[in-house]
């Protein structure tokens, strides 16, 4: 590092500071830096260019080109040298700009007589905001320490922007966090939500870019990476780490003992960037990589590396992950993840959750589901833009977030809210009346339930009962197996809450998409179809014996409904009702009351069962489909992926079809028969249901009150009728014809 230009950049980095701690306007400032870049780096150009949007970059300020292609000259991201800049999130450096490829000439600009350039992203944390350019007439390549150095200006610049140092009454430049942005996600959680967002972790913000004596500066870095460094260690001494988190640990140790990550923050600080500048400088550096790398173990391994640029920016800040800030009324989560024991932690108080990662089955999205809160996944970059306190709107019908939305779309968005609450008030109103359709068929609607959270729905929703309890939440949120007596007062609790109505316990449906942190799956290379559910409790009983146990005295007596998940052979069933059985024997015979009456029934979620031998719908006292399995299963549709998982109606006429097969075989044998998929809740779907044969459905609370309001309007015969006619016209799916059929019911 010469020390000539080590100097220059900080003499430049002074000179900026100073410039921008006097109050000025927009774009007074952004000229005024880049005529004192042009003066100090001695080239006859420099541009700054801002992202009017995430597409478009405008030319903000210049010195050297013609001053009238201000706020004129456009480019895409990718369009000529800078556009090339913006997109790689890299410096470009060429002595002859004309001859590069992609080469834009510009003639408002003038700039065809300039021949060198050297271009550097403008960018904060992997937040692109612009472009910083400088150019001269010689034909010059510049050199490793001018690109460090304007690097490390438009370091500082992005920090500038970030703090709103270029906004004036001008409007120069757009306030940064101020702008309405939408977010296309994926929906977790249906509903609608409007209310201020709460940062699961608020982000660190640095106020001081530039620092004036880098000796101090060098002091605290080494200070404050010493201190990360004991903290890991500690972390990597604490007892109960499970493969996984030590192997985290272990490459947060390898990263916080690079030499190459210190000395790289040393140079910037020696070059005028503050400690706190310098981490985010390779922060920023991790996240650009990041997107370029295509390898997911790398990605992993930057992510870490990004996450240990936070530890240590909290630690130079000392701004913790709680900031003291108050929770604003309404709040909506945003976060990168959550787990689901946190989200839970935040419980009912919270308006909507929006994620930047998940997945529909991940364990937020199941907490977020059991407490019916509006849940939007994917939503990309959603943690960089918002700030605590930002309105926002959560669309979890649609996946959509509008993050600071305009008047216009935040008062529309309100009349959809208001609709679905008259709609709500409507359904209260059928609380307590059947579902019982024009032609006198009453469906029994139970609801899906997996959370003492969610009991309380049970009497709003007006449900008969619970139609699938899944007892694996329990597990999901601890950090260790629940213990027998533990899990016994908490069943205990359901049934209580429950008052005398069916609660229909699913034993431990772990595996797949549901892991627990305690008890690692083996490494499986198609889990949906591995060894998961009814399969893990037979082959390992301990748990689900234990479960039993647990069941059978919280039930202290009373009636017992017992279901297993993924029965995919009778022979499976057998040998789980024996468990149940011999359970049942053992807890008598230590003297403890059992149940006065106990029914133990399977979940169809594989094709196979429905095909199961007439012994086996003898036996079992119910079935339960499992429609999300199922349906995966009989179309070979991953309901994970998202390339896949919307392929395939429910209503398709083979499905159909094939649900009535399992219709008919349970009339045979007079077995009790529902349906616990998330179609159920959906109300065409239901419809659909009841017209083939189904009788009981469960669904998530929130759905029984408009199931409920379309099956009262309808004949189910002529809805079975309707279906009859989609398949013998040949159609794929029965939707379009119940729809058109629907649009032509009274009140529907
Ligand atoms: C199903 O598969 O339809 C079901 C109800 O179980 P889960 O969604 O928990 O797999
Ligand atoms: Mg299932």
């Amino acid at each position: 590092m010469p020390e000539r230009s080590e100097s220059d950049s900080r003499k430049l980095l002074r000179r900026l500071r100073d410039m921008l701690s006097v109050p000025g306007k927009g774009q007074d400032r952004l000229d005024q830096i880049t005529h004192l870049i042009a003066d100090s780096m001695k080239t006859e150009v420099c541009s700054i260019y801002l992202f009017r949007d995430p597409e478009t970059l405008e030319l903000c300020a210049t010195e050297g080109l013609r001053k009238e292609s201000v706020h004129q000259t456009r480019m895409k991201l990718g369009e000529g040298l800078v556009g090339r800049v913006a997109r790689l999130g890299q410096p470009v450096n060429t002595a002859n700009a004309p001859a590069e490829k992609g080469f834009r000439y510009m003639p408002e600009t003038g700039e065809e007589i300039y021949s060198s350039f050297l271009g550097v992203p403008i960018q904060r944390v992997g937040e692109k905001l612009g472009v910083l350019v400088v150019q001269s007439k010689t034909a010059r390549q510049f050199s490793e320490d001018e690109i460090y150095a304007l690097d490390v200006v438009a370091m500082v610049l992005a920090e500038m922007t970030e703090l709103g140092a270029f906004i004036g009454d001008d409007g120069a430049m757009k306030a940064l966090h101020k702008q309405p942005v939408l977010f296309r996600g994926s929906s977790g959680q249906e509903g609608a939500a409007e209310g201020r967002v709460w940062l699961h972790e608020p982000r660190v913000v640095v106020t001081n870019p530039v620092a004036d004596d880098p000796l101090t500066e060098i002091d605290r870095i080494r200070a404050a990476v010493g201190e990360l460094r004991v903290s890991i260690d500690d972390l990597l001494e604490a007892e109960q780490l499970d493969k996984d988190q030590k192997q985290v640990l272990e490459a947060y140790r390898m990263f916080a003992h690079s030499r190459g990550w210190l000395r790289r923050m040393e140079e910037d600080i020696m070059r005028g960037l503050s400690a706190e500048a310098a981490v985010e400088k390779e922060q920023s550096a991790a996240r650009s990589r990041m997107e370029q790398v295509p390898d997911q173990y790398l990605r992993e391994r930057l992510q870490d590396l990004d996450d240990l640029s936070n530890r240590l920016l909290r630690i130079l800040t000392g701004q913790g992950k709680d900031t003291g800030a108050e929770m604003p009324e309404n709040p909506v989560l945003v976060a990168r993840n959550i787990g689901p024991a946190e989200l839970l932690d935040y419980g009912r108080k919270l308006k909507g959750v929006v994620l930047e990662e998940g997945s529909v089955g991940s364990h937020a999205a199941i907490v977020a589901r059991a407490l019916a809160i509006p849940l939007v996944i994917n939503a990309s970059r959603v943690t960089s833009e918002a700030l605590n306190g930002d309105p926002i709107l959560v669309d979890g019908d649609q996946g959509i977030v509008h993050l600071r939305p305009e008047e216009t779309v935040a008062r529309a968005f309100r009349d959809k809210i208001a609709m679905q609450a008259e709609a709500q008030k409507r359904y209260a109103s059928l609380r307590d009346l059947p579902a019982t359709t024009t032609c006198g068929t009453t469906i029994a609607l139970h609801m899906n339930a997996g959370l003492m959270a969610d009991l309380p729905s049970l009497e709003g929703s007006g449900a008969d009962g619970v139609g699938l309890f899944r007892t694996e939440l329990q597990f999901l949120i601890r950090s260790k197996m629940p213990q027998r007596a533990e899990l016994a007062r908490l069943y205990a609790r359901v049934m209580d809450a429950a008052k005398g109505k069916r609660v229909a316990f699913r034993t431990l449906d772990i595996g797949s998409d549901k892991v627990l942190p305690y008890m690692k799956p083996p490494e499986e290379p198609n889990p949906a179809m591995g060894w998961r559910a009814v399969r893990v409790g037979l082959d390992k009983p301990g748990v689900m014996r234990m479960q039993v146990q647990a069941l059978i005295r919280a039930a202290a007596g009373r009636p017992l409904t017992i279901m297993f998940p993924l029965i995919t052979e009778f022979s499976e069933f057998q040998a789980a009702r024996a468990h149940v059985l011999r359970e049942l024997h053992r807890e008598r015979s230590l003297g403890h009351p059992v149940p006065e009456r106990i029914e133990i029934g399977a979940m169809l979620e594989t094709p196979s069962l429905a095909y199961a031998p007439r012994a086996f719908f003898e036996l079992t006292d119910f079935i339960s489909v499992g429609g999300n399995d199922l349906k995966q299963f009989f179309f070979a549709a991953d309901r994970e992926n998202e390339l896949v998982r919307r392929r395939y109606d429910t209503l398709n006429l083979s499905f159909l079809a094939f649900l009535e097969q399992i219709v008919a075989r349970c009339a045979e044998t007079g077995t009790p028969l529902s349906f616990c998929g998330e179609d159920a809740g959906r109300p065409i779907e239901a419809l659909a249901l009841a017209a083939i044969g189904f009788r009981a459905l469960s669904m998530r609370p929130a759905s029984v009150g408009p199931v409920k309001a379309l099956l009262r309007r309808v004949n189910l015969s002529e809805a079975r009728a309707v279906i009859d006619r989609a398949r013998a016209e040949g159609a794929e799916s029965a939707r379009p014809l119940l729809m058109d059929w629907l649009a032509t019911q009274s009140g529907t």
